[in-house]
């Protein structure tokens, strides 16, 4: 059973590759930023907590995201395993998930980090646009849908994350860099940490993690 977990500071692409892991992989997307959104389009009570820290660019408290997460992770489709993004993204949050893996059967990792240049940052999403059914991601000049403001895969609408505003961005950047960056040396402790070079075109980037899954899974 495989927990692969995607690291990086938002906009490094880890939504993106994520999608074409799980299909590869035949494994499910796990996004912890893709289910507070349902929530929120749903109104639902939890939604209504999240969004008031999303907004701000702050962190959801660890209590309420590792139960959501955990609750995703008991469903059966995630049975042999899922690519997680954005989740953990503090270190209790990791130290739970440890806990949720072993009840699980599961060990958790590799855990690839996702390097990009924090400058190309606000250009990425300045440009994001995700789907509304569910989260496929789009760049305005990166990764552009056929038509415009429209998903290819689901038909659905494409609408701008409130924050990806660029004032937003810098307060996530700052919040990854003092909360979630620590998880990178966690993971190297535990001897599952992959570099992966995100600063090149998509495909690549791709290919580069469908390469260390190929060793890791040849260990
Ligand atoms: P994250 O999930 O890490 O926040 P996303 O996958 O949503 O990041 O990517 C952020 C934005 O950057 C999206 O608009 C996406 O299309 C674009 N993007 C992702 N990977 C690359 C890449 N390798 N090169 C250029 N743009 C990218
Ligand atoms: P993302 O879609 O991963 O960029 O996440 C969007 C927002 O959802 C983040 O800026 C946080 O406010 C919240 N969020 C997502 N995942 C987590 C998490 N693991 N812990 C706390 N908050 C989270």
């Amino acid at each position: 059973m495989l927990y692969v977990v995607l690291l990086g500071v938002p906009g490094a692409g880890k939504g993106t590759q994520a999608k074409w892991l799980s299909a590869a992989l035949a494994l499910p997307h796990v996004s912890s930023g893709d289910l507070f959104r349902e929530q929120m389009q749903n109104g639902t009570e939890l939604g209504i907590e999240a969004q008031r820290y999303i907004d701000r660019g702050e962190l959801v408290p660890d209590q309420v995201t590792i139960g959501m997460v955990r609750d995703r992770l008991e469903r059966s489709d995630a049975r042999a395993g899922a690519i997680l993004d954005g989740f953990p993204r503090t270190i209790p949050q990791a130290d739970a998930f440890e806990v949720i893996a072993r009840e699980m059967g599961a060990s958790v990792g590799p855990a690839l980090h996702l390097r990009v240049p924090i400058e190309r940052l606000v250009d990425r999403m300045a440009g994001r646009r995700v789907c509304q059914k569910s989260g496929h991601v789009y760049h305005l000049v990166y990764n552009p849908p056929k038509k415009p403001e429209i998903c290819d895969v689901d038909g659905s609408d494409l609408f701008q994350r409130e924050d990806d505003l660029p004032e937003t961005v810098r307060k996530r950047v700052q919040v990854y860099e003092s909360l979630t960056a620590p998880l990178v040396e966690f993971y190297r402790a535990r001897g599952v940490l992959q570099v992966v070079d995100g600063d090149q075109p998509m495909a690549a980037v791709t290919a580069e993690i469908l390469a260390i899954l190929g060793q890791e899974a040849g260990r």
